[in-house]
C-alpha cells in the first residue's frame, strides 16, 4: 500500500514521536527515514532530560510518548538535578546507554499498530490542488498522504567542520539531505543557517579513572515514565575533571584553526551550550572549566567528554585533551566537530505546527531552530497529533503555555522565532510553580485521552493513580487539630485557636507525611508516588491559587483568535512601527500579539476593539444570510 493518512519524514527524536503519536490516534502513518537502522540515534550527548528538558520528557510521557519509557529502559545514571531547590525547578535526567536507547525506540515503533517504517530519502513534496498530497523519494517512488510532518534535524544542507576540513553530512557518517531545502525555498520559506557541535569520543581504557573524582547515580532513581516500575540497568558513575591553564594556552594558540573562529562557519551556535573555544575566549580567565566524562553505555568503550564540544583540527583536539588531568594518555575514537544546517523560521508555523504557507505540511524538531532531543520530541508529538487530525478534517489543537512546557516551547517558537538554537529552561515558563515535572501526568493525560493519544494500559494506570491521590487528599483534609493539640505532638503553631488540616500542615517548612503519620498513622500508608505528589501539591497550594487567576487570563488571551487575514494597516491609532511588526508577524491570538516587542496596552485595546467590530460584522452577516434563506 502506498497511501497513508500521514507521512513523517525523518527518524530522529521529533520524527519518532510524531509517527507514534499520529499512529496512536488511529491515522495510517508512515515513517520514512534515510536509514532505518539509525532510527532513535542520539546524535550528540548520551543523556535525556535535565533542567527544563526533563519537564518536556515527563510531558511527552504524559501523552503516552516514547522518550520517557525508552530513557527509563536505557538509563545508566539517574540523577535529579537541583534536588535541593524547590520541586518546580528540579530536573530529572539520566545518562542513557546509547545502544539500549535506540533499541528501545525501535522496538516500540515496530510494535505500534498502524505504523509502517520505510527506508528512503524524501527529496520533494507532491501537491494536489494547493494541498500536500504526498512525498517523492529520491529513487523516484511516490507515496501519497493527506499530511506530511518534516523532521529532518541537522540534515538539511548539513556541512561538517573539523578545523579547515569540511564536508557535507547530516551528522558524522550520515549523508545530508539537500533536496528538501530546495523544495522549501521553492515555496518561499525563509531558511537560515544554525550550527551546533559535539566533542571527540574517548577510549575508556586510555583514561586514568583512578585519579578522577567520581559522581554516582542517585540512590533512588527518579524515572521519567508513569509506566516504569523498576530500574532496568546497572547504574554507573561519571568522572569529573577540569581544563587547565595549559589547555587554555593550547586553545588560544590555535584559535584561528578552529572552524568557528577562522570564519568558515556562518551559522549561529547555541549560546547555552558553547564550544570549548567559546568558553576560553569569553571566560578564559577562569582557572578551569568542568568536564564530565560520561560512558556511552554499559558495554561501550566510548566516553563522551561533556563540556568539550569543538571544531579545532584533530591534532589540536588531542593536544587539548591530553592537557586535562586524567586524560594524559587518552586516545580519541573519533574527533569532535561542528555542523551547520538549514532551519526554517518557525514564525512560518501555526500553533498546531502546520506551516502557514503550505496546507498539510507540518514541521517539527531541529528544523524549527531548536536544539536537543527533548525539544525535538515534544514538537514531534504535537505535530504528529495535528497532522493526524488534519488528515481526518478535524480542527487543529493548540496547547496553552499556562498548561505545559510544550505550550511554552511552541508558543515561543511560533511567536518570537529564533536567533540562535533554542533550548528549554524553566525560566521560560511564567507558570512554573504549576508546571512541575512531578505533575505532568495530572496536567496532560486526560487532555491526551480526549485526542485519542493515550493507550488503555496507561489510561487505567493513570486513573488509578488519580483515585488514590484524591483519596489521600480528602483524607489529609479531613484530619484536623488545634494549635494546642499540635503542641502536644511537638509542632509549634500560631496559638490562634484555628484548627488546621493535615493538608495545610504539609505546607509548613520541613513537614512531611512521615512526620504527620506519627499523629495520624493512616497518613503513612500511601505509596512513594502518592506521597510525593501530595506533599508537593500541598506545599504549593497557596501559591497556585494566586497563580490560577493569571493563568485563566492567559488562556483567555490565547483563545482570542485574530483572523488570518486581519488588515492591521487599517487600524487607526496604531503606530506605523507596530503596524509593520503586526503585518510581518501576523499573530494569531491576542496572547501572541502581546509578545511582540514594543507592543503597548493601548495598541492591544485597539486590536481588541477591531476584533469585536469584526465579530459583530460577522454576526450581522450571518443574520442577513439566514434572513435571506
Ligand atoms: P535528528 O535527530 O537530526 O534526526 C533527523 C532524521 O531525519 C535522521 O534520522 C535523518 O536520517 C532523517 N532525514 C533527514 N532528511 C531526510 C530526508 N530528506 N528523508 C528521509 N529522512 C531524512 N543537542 C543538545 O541538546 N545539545 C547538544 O550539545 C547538541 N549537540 C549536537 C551536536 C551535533 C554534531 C549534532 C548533530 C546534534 C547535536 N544536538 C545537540 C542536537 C540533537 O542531536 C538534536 O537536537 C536532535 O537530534 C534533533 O532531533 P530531530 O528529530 O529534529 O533530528
Amino acid at each position: 500500500m502506498n497511501g497513508f493518512d500521514v507521512i513523517v519524514v525523518g527518524g530522529g527524536h521529533a520524527g519518532c514521536e510524531a509517527a507514534a503519536a499520529s499512529a496512536r490516534t488511529g491515522a495510517r502513518t508512515a515513517l520514512v527515514t534515510q536509514r532505518i537502522e539509525t532510527i532513535g540515534v542520539m546524535s550528540c550527548n548520551p543523556a535525556i532530560g535535565g533542567l527544563g528538558k526533563g519537564h518536556l520528557v515527563r510531558e511527552i510521557d504524559a501523552f503516552d510518548g516514547l522518550m520517557g519509557r525508552a530513557a527509563d529502559l536505557a538509563g545508566i545514571q539517574f540523577r535529579l538535578l537541583n534536588r535541593r531547590k524547590g520541586p518546580a525547578v528540579r530536573g530529572p535526567r539520566t545518562q542513557a546507554d546509547r545502544a539500549l536507547y535506540k533499541a528501545a525506540i525501535q522496538r516500540m515503533l515496530h510494535a505500534q499498530t498502524g505504523l509502517s517504517i520505510i527506508g528512503g530519502e524524501v527529496d520533494d513534496l507532491v501537491f494536489s490542488e494547493g494541498h500536500v498530497a504526498g512525498v517523492r523519494l529520491n529513487e523516484g517512488r511516490i507515496l501519497s498522504c493527506a499530511a506530511v510532518v518534516l523532521t529532518t534535524g541537522t540534515f538539511l544542507r548539513g556541512l561538517i567542520h573539523i578545523g579547515d576540513q569540511r564536508f557535507p553530512a547530516g551528522r558524522m557518517n550520515d549523508a545530508p539531505s539537500n533536496g528538501m531545502s530546495a523544495t522549501l525555498e521553492r515555496f518561499g520559506f525563509q531558511l537560515g543557517r544554525l550550527k551546533t557541535g559535539t566533542p571527540a569520543r574517548l577510549n575508556t581504557s586510555t583514561i586514568d579513572w583512578a585519579s578522577l573524582e567520581m559522581q554516582a547515580a542517585d540512590d533512588e532513581p527518579s524515572f521519567f515514565s508513569l509506566m516504569t516500575d523498576r530500574l532496568e540497568c546497572r547504574q554507573i558513575s561519571c568522572g569529573i575533571t577540569r581544563t587547565t591553564p595549559a589547555t587554555h594556552d593550547i586553545i588560544r594558540a590555535n584559535l584561528l584553526k578552529s572552524a568557528m573562529y577562522s570564519g568558515a562557519i556562518e551559522g549561529v551556535g547555541p549560546r547555552y551550550c558553547p564550544s570549548i573555544e567559546d568558553k576560553i575566549v569569553k571566560f578564559g580567565d577562569r582557572d578551569g572549566h568542568q568536564i564530565f566524562l560520561e560512558p556511552e553505555g554499559l558495554d561501550d568503550i566510548s566516553v563522551y567528554p561533556n563540556g568539550l564540544s569543538t571544531s579545532l583540527p584533530q591534532d589540536v583536539q588531542l593536544e587539548v585533551l591530553r592537557s586535562i588531568p586524567g586524560l594524559e594518555r587518552v586516545e580519541m575514537l573519533r574527533p569532535g566537530y561542528a555542523i551547520e544546517y538549514d532551519y526554517v523560521d518557525p514564525r512560518e508555523l501555526e500553533l498546531s505546527l502546520e506551516s502557514k504557507r503550505v496546507s498539510g505540511l507540518f514541521l517539527a524538531g531541529q528544523i524549527n531552530g531548536t536544539t536537543g532531543y527533548e525539544e525535538a520530541g515534544a514538537q514531534g508529538l504535537w505535530a504528529g497529533l495535528n497532522a493526524a487530525r488534519r488528515s481526518t478534517g478535524a480542527d487543529p489543537v493548540q496547547i496553552s503555555r499556562a498548561d505545559s512546557y510544550m505550550g511554552v516551547l511552541i508558543d515561543d517558537l511560533t511567536s518570537n522565532g529564533v536567533s540562535e538554537p533554542y533550548r528549554m529552561f524553566t525560566s521560560r515558563a511564567e507558570f512554573r510553580l504549576s508546571l512541575r515535572a512531578d505533575n505532568a501526568d495530572l496536567r496532560l493525560t486526560e487532555l491526551g485521552a480526549s485526542y485519542g493519544l493515550i493507550g488503555p494500559a496507561r489510561l487505567s494506570r493513570f486513573r488509578m493513580m488519580v483515585d488514590l491521590l484524591t483519596h489521600a487528599r480528602e483524607l489529609s483534609r479531613s484530619l484536623t487539630l488545634t494549635p494546642d493539640a499540635a503542641s502536644k505532638h511537638g509542632l509549634s503553631l500560631n496559638r490562634d485557636g484555628i484548627r488546621r488540616s493535615a493538608y495545610e500542615l504539609l505546607a509548613h517548612p520541613g513537614m512531611s507525611l512521615a512526620r504527620l503519620a506519627k499523629i495520624w498513622p493512616e497518613l503513612g500508608s500511601f505509596s512513594p508516588k502518592i506521597t510525593e505528589l501530595l506533599e508537593i501539591e500541598a506545599q504549593y497550594a497557596v501559591y497556585l491559587e494566586r497563580q490560577g487567576a493569571s493563568a485563566v487570563l492567559l488562556r483567555k488571551d490565547e483563545e482570542r483568535i485574530i483572523p488570518e487575514l486581519m488588515d492591521f494597516s487599517a487600524l487607526s491609532g496604531l503606530s506605523n512601527e507596530l503596524k509593520q511588526k503586526l503585518k510581518a508577524r501576523q499573530p494569531r491570538s491576542i496572547a501572541a500579539a502581546q509578545k511582540i516587542d514594543g507592543m503597548t496596552p493601548a495598541a492591544i485595546a485597539l486590536i481588541l476593539l477591531a476584533l469585536r467590530r469584526h465579530s459583530d460584522t460577522k454576526v450581522l452577516a450571518d443574520v442577513e444570510i439566514r434572513g435571506a434563506a
